[in-house]
């Protein structure tokens, strides 16, 4: 899937006050893809099963309007989350929305970007002279749906011109071409989620493939991008050493001639919840993810609820073993984290 269609619109009534609220709506509709609008609520639709309706509305797209006062911490990828999108409509088994969004996993644009940023602007004077770095994908993936928003690329031409302030974004879709031509002078890191051809085949569907996740990647990094790989999750299966460091291999090759400057790391071993485990077992019901709590270690997290995480002796093995042999494939790399 390079560009998500969705199946069904749902837009709050606010959302149409905004320029780019009528403007999406003007442009699925000419799709031909059936549009409501609601007030306050989306509305309730009835499925036949909890696996009907998490499929469903992972093919609606919900337009509204941000209306927090606050964005959400966002540790340890960057200061604050950056509220543009909500949800994907990926299908990766593993997926951490799991437990953010549960069983009401729509796609979410917020049309108030100028508003969003301008939020984004009071933080980082805020905290100046100190660098503050915004997060655009905690709680989705918004590559997913920039050729319909264009928020990304604005928030990229935003950042580029605000001092002390710093985006990057993760992603595993590859319409990027848009991003290609912006003055973003080298504010705004994106990185890649990539992974071993056993967790590739096994848990992800609905997403494109490695090779055209690399592809992207390239051509970011040739547009002077500063550039990052996010390997999550980290899961251990047999074979699991050649499997990772046949990854590794496949990234240099595609990479090598194109970076400008050597890419960042992120690491994020697998882990899970009770609450996405429930809805994993839902959804997918003959998964093979590792879903054992007697095999793990429990641990909090910063938004209060515990989670399964490898044990810490397994831990220390994984970590070092991929610090060697990122050092060895990327020399010049950083390693941002482990977790
Ligand atoms: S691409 Fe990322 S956000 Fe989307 S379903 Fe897969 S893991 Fe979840």
């Amino acid at each position: 899937m390079e560009q998500f269609v969705p199946q069904r619109v749902f837009v709050q009534k606010a959302a149409l006050a905004y320029e780019k609220g009528e403007r999406l709506v003007r442009k699925l509709s000419s799709r031909g893809i059936p549009t409501e609008v609601y007030e306050r609520k989306v509305p309730a639709l009835r499925y036949r099963s909890a696996k009907d309706k998490f499929l469903a509305l992972k093919r609606t797209l919900v337009i509204g309007v941000w209306a927090q006062r606050d964005f959400q911490t966002c540790r340890p990828s960057a200061h604050y989350q950056l509220p543009l999108v909500s949800g994907c409509p990926g299908l990766c088994e593993y997926c951490y929305l799991s437990t953010n969004l549960g069983d009401r996993p729509y796609v979410r644009v917020y049309v108030n970007t100028e508003e969003i940023l301008a939020q984004a602007q009071r933080y980082t004077e805020a905290r100046r002279p100190e660098t503050t770095i915004f997060e655009g994908s905690a709680t989705s993936d918004p590559v997913a749906v920039e050729g319909w928003t264009g928020s990304v690329a604005e928030a990229i031409a935003f950042f580029a011109r605000l001092e002390s302030a710093g985006f990057r974004f993760v992603t595993k879709f590859t319409a990027v071409d848009g991003l290609l031509g912006l003055d973003h002078r080298g504010k705004t890191e994106i990185r890649f989620s990539i992974n071993s051809d056993y967790v590739l085949s096994h848990f992800e569907k609905g997403v494109p493939g490695l090779e055209r996740r690399m592809e992207a990647a390239r051509k970011v990094a040739r547009a002077g991008y500063p550039l990052g790989l996010l390997i999550a999750p980290i899961l251990l299966f047999p074979g699991w050493k050649d499997n990772y460091l046949n990854l590794l291999r496949t990234a240099r090759e595609y990479l090598e001639a194109a970076l400008a400057g050597p890419p960042t790391f992120e690491l994020i071993t697998h882990r899970f919840t009770s609450r996405a485990k429930s809805v994993i077992r839902q959804v997918y019901p003959d998964t093979e993810l590792p879903l054992e709590e007697s095999e793990r270690q429990f641990k909090y997290g910063q938004f209060g609820y515990g989670k399964f995480v490898y044990p810490a002796g397994t831990m220390r093995e994984v970590e070092e073993w991929f610090r060697e042999q990122i050092s060895s494939t990327f020399p010049q790399s950083r390693i941002l984290y482990f977790v």
